[in-house]
């Protein structure tokens, strides 16, 4: 076995593991793989090892990568601030937007979304630790974009996405992923269809997934260190 095909089956292993522990079935969460900074090279061979979703946050980078990888039709998802002057090229390029965070980006992201192409899917990011330096929005303003969001005709809004606090406790990080759940409870009560809470990187994948995470976004664990 190569390396990153045992670095996946850690991941799985480790999300089977958090799952145990709560009662639900590993098959619940989706590992996103976390390619920014890391090599075309690295990705092929992950793809190989069998995984098919992809994490980008820089827009330069991601179509260069995109492009070197066609052939293997790869899911991408964008994970980093959304600039308005680069939401052409997202809209063009991904099949997923997480981090979006404001009715002008959505807006654009739906306008901007090819003809005949399938809804570009898209997360709220919720700044769930009211960082001031932090994208997403706050809390109490996710249920009014997502609904802005949910009536766009080129999106599909799937979820929530959010990053907790870098310096948190564990305990801290807890609570953060509790409130980010409940609110992606009341989020399914008005948008049913919205199946997703992206939480979770290397270092807090087992408490996200325990809090009821259903997407984990891995870099370090699955790629190693980051060039
Ligand atoms: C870089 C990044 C990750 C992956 O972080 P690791 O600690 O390397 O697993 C996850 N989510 C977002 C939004 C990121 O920017």
């Amino acid at each position: 076995m190569n390396d990153l095909t045992e670095k996946l089956e850690s991941i799985n292993a480790r999300i089977a593991a958090a799952c145990a522990k709560v009662q639900r079935e590993p098959g619940s969460v989706r590992i996103l793989a976390v390619s920014k900074r890391q090599t075309v090279a690295a990705i092929r061979e992950l793809h190989t090892a069998g995984q098919v979703a992809f994490a980008e946050n820089y827009v330069q980078e991601a179509l260069e990568k995109h492009a070197q990888l066609q052939d293997l039709g790869l899911e991408w998802h964008f994970i980093g601030p959304v600039q308005s002057n680069k939401t052409r090229e997202i809209a063009k390029t991904f099949n997923w937007v997480q981090s979006v965070d404001r009715e002008k980006i959505a807006l654009r992201l739906s306008q901007q979304r090819p003809a005949g192409t399938p809804r570009l899917n898209v997360c709220i990011q919720v700044n769930i630790d009211r960082e001031d330096q932090k994208s997403g929005v706050s809390p109490e303003e996710v249920l009014q974009l997502a609904r802005f969001t949910d009536q766009l005709p080129g999106l599909t809004l799937r979820g929530l996405m959010t990053i907790p606090r870098a310096s948190n406790t564990p305990d801290q990080t807890v609570q953060s992923f509790r409130r980010a759940k409940r609110l992606f409870d009341q989020l399914q009560v008005e948008c049913p269809a919205a199946d997703t809470l992206s939480m979770g990187m290397s270092a807090d994948l087992e408490l996200a997934v325990l809090a009821g995470s259903t997407m984990v976004r891995i870099g370090t664990d699955l790629f190693g260190p980051r060039t």
